[in-house]
């Protein structure tokens, strides 16, 4: 008897799906000798290619045991059965799966990536194989220039190229013309006299009428399973060496494998990795260039995406710096004093406590930076012929400092004009478009402020605070010269606090309110 190869043990192999838990495989027992050539038929969704996964470690069994050379493989990992799978078989399929960017040389050396074989050599081997499966004047064409029975050679030369000792092909020929498919069939009977075991899976009576072996599957069962006794002239009892492909593509001595000469196993790891990650830098770079287009709007989708997400960022930072250059114009570091108990107090305009003498005191304490009182009325400007309804505010020479406000044209008044009564006035754009909207400028201008001539003296710039209503018209004077030429009283609606820059505002408001 032939040597046992591959054996099965009550295999199960089941599926989830949405009626529950189906039996692709199931409970299955069987051996392969070396040297058989193997057609396994039966029905769609009887189970083959399930079995063929198997067996070519593509799949793994849901229970059971599957030996490969007296190897148990049901406990081994991932990185084990990848390297059984490269040391054992050659795979071609239906729809030949080739790289449809690499030509027929380049598809064939994939494999022998994998196995770390030297470019050189192995770009001899894929050479040499694609010349004995008659492809010599096809190795740089790209599968796409190639009729199917070339593609599907292409793809058993790719099967062999790290030895291929069993070729396990499922429906070879499904996709073929008859001449095509018998041209394939009788590669695989070449491949079986030179010593490989070859196992089809096919619905082509000729492949299984020249099979010396058939097993035939039902709904996940080995329904059949006989063998022919081809007379062959092979003695059952002495295995066949495999020869002529074998000999092409050697036998893999450790010459052939990479970094020959270092014998240290962490060396030969690093290398191994090295070797891998170079190779499969080529590979990219390759795919790369071979889908010029594809590759181009690949970039320009990452580069959208990262300048929307950078400008998307930037805009959010640079709207929250606006708002708070906004919240820090408006006085977020001001303290604004009224009479009374506390927002609401309906005796409010009733209390006339607050006095400038109050300003002054406040002035003196450390945690300030500059104070300014306020009295304000409605009221009204005219100029010429021209009248405008206007807040009419009477400050102190802070007050610009206080709220943050910058002169566009002119200045504003000083201590010395608060203190001597000043009939000055600085005006906000909207005022000076109202009254003066035809002249070029309006300093140096008398204006009447509620019956009071003033000279106009400086302009606020616009300072655009997103908490200020632009429809108001304003107007300030000395707070001096609105108490006692304006509005007839001693007492301030408020007095505004600046705090100084660093100090605790809510210090300061304790502060502020026990004095
Ligand atoms: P065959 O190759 O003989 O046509 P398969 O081995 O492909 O049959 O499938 C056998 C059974 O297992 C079928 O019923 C199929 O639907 C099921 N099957 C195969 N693969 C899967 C999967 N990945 N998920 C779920 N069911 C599967
Ligand atoms: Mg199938």
């Amino acid at each position: 008897m032939r040597e046992e190869l591959l054996a099965f043990r009550g295999v199960t192999r089941s599926f989830l799906s949405g009626e529950g838990e189906i039996n692709a495989l199931s409970n299955i027992t069987f051996s392969i000798r070396s040297g058989e050539f193997i057609a396994i038929v039966g029905a769609s969704g009887s189970g083959k290619s399930t079995l063929l996964n198997i067996i070519g470690c593509l799949d793994h069994p849901t229970s059971g045991s599957y030996i490969i050379n007296g190897i148990e493989t049901i406990k081994l990992g991932a990185e084990q059965l990848s390297r059984l799978r490269r040391e054992y078989f050659g795979f071609v399929f239906q729809r030949y799966n080739l790289i449809s960017h690499l030509n027929a040389i380049e598809n064939v050396e994939v494999p022998a990536v994998y196995a770390g074989i030297y470019r050189n050599q192995r770009h001899t081997r894929a050479r040499d194989l694609l010349i004995k499966l008659g492809l010599s004047e096809r190795l740089h064409h790209l599968p796409g220039q190639l009729s199917g029975g070339q593609q599907q050679r292409i793809s058993i030369a790719r099967a062999l190229i790290n030895g291929g000792e069993i070729i396990l092909a499922d429906e070879p020929t499904g996709a073929l013309d008859t001449k095509n498919g018998q041209e394939i069939i009788q590669i695989l009977h070449e491949l079986h006299a030179h010593g490989h075991t070859v196992i089809v899976v096919t619905h082509d009576r000729h492949v299984a009428a020249n099979a010396d072996r058939v097993i035939e599957m039902s709904d996940g069962v080995i329904v059949k399973d006989y063998t022919r006794d081809l007379m062959s002239g092979d003695s059952p009892t002495s295995p066949r060496k495999i020869d002529s492909f074998r000999a092409t593509i050697g036998s893999k001595s450790s010459s052939d494998m990479m970094v020959p000469g270092y014998s240290g196993p962490v060396v030969k790891i690093l290398a191994s990795r090295i070797f891998l990650f170079i190779e499969a830098f080529h590979m990219a770079r390759r795919a790369l260039l071979s889908h010029k287009m594809r590759s181009l709007l690949t970039m320009l989708g990452v580069i959208i995406g990262i300048a929307s997400v950078v400008s998307t960022a930037a805009i959010g930072e640079g709207g929250k710096r606006y708002v708070l250059t906004d919240i820090k114009s408006i006085g977020a570091n001001t303290i604004n004093i009224y009479p009374g108990r506390g927002w609401g107090d309906s005796h409010a305009s009733t209390i006339h406590t607050l006095v400038p003498g109050d300003a002054e005191a406040l002035s003196t304490k450390d945690y300030v930076d500059s104070v300014t009182p306020l009295v304000a009325q409605n009221s009204f400007v005219q100029y010429g012929n021209i009248n405008a309804r206007v807040v009419v505010s009477g400050v102190g020479e802070n007050f610009f400092n206080v709220r943050g406000f910058i002169m566009s044209e002119g200045i504003a008044f000083g201590a010395d004009d608060v203190g001597r009564q000043a009939q000055v006035a600085v005006i906000d754009n909207n005022t000076r478009n109202k009254i003066f909207a035809n002249r070029r400028s309006a300093l140096g201008e008398v204006i009447m402020v509620g019956g009071l001539p003033c000279i106009v003296i400086g302009i606020v710039a616009d300072n655009k605070n997103i908490f200020d209503d632009p429809s108001n018209l304003n107007v300030w004077i000395p707070y001096s010269t609105a108490s006692s030429r304006l509005f007839g009283v001693n007492h301030l609606k408020s007095i505004i606090v600046r705090i100084r820059e660093g100090q605790s505002g809510e210090l300061a408001d304790a502060d502020i309110k026990k004095y």
